[in-house]
């Protein structure tokens, strides 16, 4: 059994933008909702763009080749390029499998062995990470770099606007829509109509996991069982309500993975984070005003920022293993701050609540997906973040290669982090 090998990545893989996969590669199929938002992009009528601009081959739509988009920098259509050019230089081999196309320049300059991705994608792990709450505008709006390195941020519909349903509801297989082309599914067949997430990964010969301190869930769960029982490892109550909390999970991802890596099986992981949770933690306290709605705004924005450094911290521990792991960002629903509307506040996400109106704030979540794949590499990518994360990742670096180029190594990465996170392809 594999995962879903959508909207694949190399970690950290940075395009040099050379236009070699623009110019000199096959042309791309395009499929018809996306043909609409090209035509859309350059302002144009659907005809219009067709006949300008591609061809047809056994009933597919294709861009002309060379591509008249790429402008000799860039793509001028980025935004809507087609999925062909987002998931490059990874290549699907067929339905299952995933390659990587070593004439990308950039893949040549790393050394990075067409061998060892798809051994990466045998049997990936899965990691889906819910940020309780979080809007979607949110999202957008913190400054990620940890997410934007291996994906792009994009916003999603929930079923639900509170945690309960919502999240029975992704581990039965309704997970977040998005608007346009794309359907993201939680299981990579759907031959059982309604699949639990846990049982049906665990009976694939996955190490299920939960790990959140969700009290909802916790509350629902705990008289009979029913969530809990399905995961091989489920903690709950040790996650307290505060910024200390992530740190503890953080190292619960850690010795999970390993010890799931021990037995040979992948992971199938669910976080549900806190952080961004009514009041917002911004590393320090623990904020929301009711009726203010900039402040709570900016407070949670900080809870995402606050989490994106934690974000490496999650993904390398399946990086360890040497296969990949199929990530998933999002939220279980999203939440309202303080809007007001004729002359009353609205605040939280609870439908039973005086203070909430139903609204597309409740339903509009982030979505981020990406298949991240390590490289061979001895040492693994060291990101910092807080102190309490340097810290973490110093230790568990210092168990691998030693003190002191435990030491070097973070001193390398703590002057890459001043510049820029690393463009995805072109
Ligand atoms: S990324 Fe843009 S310029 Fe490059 S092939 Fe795709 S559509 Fe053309
Ligand atoms: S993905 Fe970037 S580096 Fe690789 S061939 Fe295309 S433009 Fe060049
Ligand atoms: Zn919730």
């Amino acid at each position: 059994m594999k995962a879903n090998p959508v909207r694949p990545v190399i970690y950290d893989f940075k395009c040099l933008r050379c236009g070699w996969c623009c110019t000199k590669m096959e042309a791309v199929v395009v499929k018809p909702p996306m043909v609409q938002f090209m035509a859309q992009h350059l302002d144009m009528s659907l005809e219009e763009f067709k006949d300008t601009y591609t061809f047809t081959r056994d009933d597919n739509t294709l861009v002309r080749q060379p591509c008249p988009f790429y402008d000799g920098k860039g793509c001028k259509i980025y935004e809507n390029r087609p999925q062909a050019c987002r998931d490059f230089p990874i290549v699907l081999i067929h339905k299952d499998a995933v390659g990587v196309n070593d004439g990308c320049k950039a893949i040549k300059d790393r050394g990075v062995m067409k061998r060892e991705v798809e051994k990466a994608h045998e049997k990936s792990h899965i990691l889906f990470i819910m940020m309780d709450s979080c809007r979607s505008d949110v999202f957008q709006k913190a400054n990620t770099p940890n997410f934007s390195r291996v994906g792009e941020k994009g916003a999603a519909g929930a079923f639900a606007c509170f945690t309960t349903p919502s999240v029975l509801g992704y581990m039965a297989n309704f997970p977040p829509q998005l608007p346009q082309t794309y359907r993201p599914v939680l299981f990579p067949d759907t031959e059982q109509a309604t699949p639990w997430a846990p049982t049906y990964f665990r009976e694939r010969g996955y190490y299920t996991a939960w790990l959140s301190g969700n009290p909802m869930i916790h509350n629902f769960d705990m008289g009979t069982k029913l969530f809990s029982s399905t995961f091989d490892y489920y903690e709950s109550m040790r996650y307290n309500l505060s910024p200390q909390a992530i740190v503890e999970i953080a190292k619960d991802v850690e010795s999970v993975v390993s010890n799931a890596d021990k037995e040979g099986k992948p992971v199938f992981m669910c976080i549900l984070l806190m952080d961004t949770h009514m009041p917002y933690n911004d590393e320090q306290v623990y904020h929301f005003e009711t009726e203010d709605f900039e402040t709570n705004f900016a407070n949670q924005v900080k809870a995402v920022e606050y989490i994106d450094k934690w974000f490496p911290a999650f993904v390398q521990p399946f990086l360890k293993t040497g296969k990949g792991v199929h990530t998933i960002v999002t939220a279980d629903h999203g939440e309202l701050m303080g809007e007001k509307i004729g002359d009353v506040h609205y605040w939280g996400h609870d439908p039973r609540d005086d203070h909430v109106v139903i609204s597309t704030q409740l339903f509009k979540i982030p979505w981020l997906e990406a298949f991240i794949i390590p490289e061979n590499r001895s040492e693994y990518e060291l990101e910092v973040g807080s102190d309490s994360t340097t810290e973490t990742l110093l230790n568990s670096l210092v168990d691998r290669v030693g003190i002191d180029k435990a030491k070097s190594l973070l001193k390398k990465k703590r002057k890459e982090l001043n510049k820029n996170a690393a463009d995805i392809p072109a």
